[in-house]
């Protein structure tokens, strides 16, 4: 009898045990995660860092102006702790409107200049995470149908050869659109910029909704050309698809991806382990494997062979700080939609 209840003790810690070891996830909690690059890279990180920390994460993928208005009409009721990735001008307005809270991760110290300066000049409420310049991706089959030169610089995109056959994406919910919009008016001046994309709205066939998807186009030859994150097109032509990824001869901006904890976070511990952890060398070496090729913000980890070289290219001196202040943002994507968007074909 003694041994029999014995047995029956020990074997409902078995099975307790057992249930207890199957669902790591739940005794850890969970987060709730906004990812702002491919879904593919989003996948890759969150699963790994669930495998990791058995914390169960909630993930879901937008474009960066998108996750910044999320974040906007979530703030009375925070929904998400942690936004990872995504270009960084949003990530800066959203610190300057209070709608990201401050930390300072003990990674900090290995992480190149570059990254720390979104940090400091955000009152420590984001961070870079990776770089990538930006440029465009032509489909070299259709230019040559099209029977025009390659296209090598920001200009040659206003060829009349190529109108209704250049993909770019919106600005109000694109990143890399948004990137591309502060670039021209540093490289042109503001009057010439908006002349400049005036003039592409002619060959402009959409205004698509993610930063990327140009890339795909132009991939597949839907599109002649797609404006895209210069490593966004390398993806497609490093599988062997008729695209040439450019770095236009003018010069051209880039962007510092980023990442912040959303203000009012009810995983708020759960958050800042993703932080440390999304920062070391082993998580960031995850982009190249999920076919992400930009450079990653820790100086120890690997640099994608993939990677755009960067120091190789005309680069603009970018000021995050005034295209990433609420303001400038505001007054360039009104501007936008009035003055661009909103004309006749
Ligand atoms: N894809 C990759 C690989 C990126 O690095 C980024 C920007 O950080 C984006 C997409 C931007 O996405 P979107 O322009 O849709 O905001």
């Amino acid at each position: 009898m003694q041994s029999k209840s014995w047995l029956k003790a020990g074997l409902f810690a078995a099975i307790a045990t057992a249930a207890f070891a199957a669902t790591p996830a739940r005794a850890q909690g969970s987060l709730v995660m906004y990812c702002g690059v491919q879904e593919e890279w989003c996948r890759a990180m969150s699963t790994a860092f669930e495998k990791e920390t058995g914390i169960k994460v909630a993930m879901t993928r937008k474009s960066a102006g998108e996750i910044y208005a999320q974040l906007k009409a979530e703030s009375s009721n925070p929904r998400g702790d942690i936004w990872w990735g995504g270009t960084g001008d949003p990530h800066l307005q959203a610190a300057e409107e209070g709608l990201t809270t401050e930390y300072e991760s003990p990674a900090n110290k290995d992480l190149n200049d570059w990254a720390l300066n979104q940090w400091k000049a955000a009152n420590k409420r984001t961070i870079g995470i990776y770089a990538g310049a930006l440029g465009f991706g032509y489909n070299t089959e259709q230019i040559k149908a099209k029977g025009i030169p390659e296209p090598k610089c920001w200009a040659d995109l206003l060829n009349a050869k190529l109108k209704d056959d250049v993909q770019v994406a919106d600005p109000n919910s694109s990143g890399t659109a948004y990137n591309l919009l502060a670039t021209v008016v540093q490289l042109m001046g503001e009057e010439k910029g908006f002349d400049y994309l005036k003039a592409l709205h002619k060959n402009v066939s959409q205004y698509t909704k993610s930063g990327a998807a140009p890339a795909k186009a132009a991939s597949l030859g839907e599109t002649a050309v797609g404006i895209v994150f210069i490593h966004d097109a390398v993806v497609f032509a490093v599988q062997g698809d008729p695209i040439k990824p450019v770095a236009p001869c003018e010069g051209t901006g880039y962007e510092i991806g980023s990442m912040s904890i959303v203000k009012g976070a009810r995983n708020l511990d759960n958050a800042k382990k993703f932080y440390d952890w999304a920062l070391t060398p082993a998580a960031q070496a995850l982009g190249a494997p999920a076919k992400s090729y930009q450079v990653p913000s820790n100086k120890n980890a690997p640099v994608p062979a993939q990677a755009p070289k960067m120091s190789e290219m005309k680069l603009i001196n970018y000021d995050f700080v005034k295209y990433g202040s609420s303001a400038e943002r505001n007054r360039l994507l009104a501007k936008w939609d009035k003055e661009v968007k909103a004309l006749p074909k």
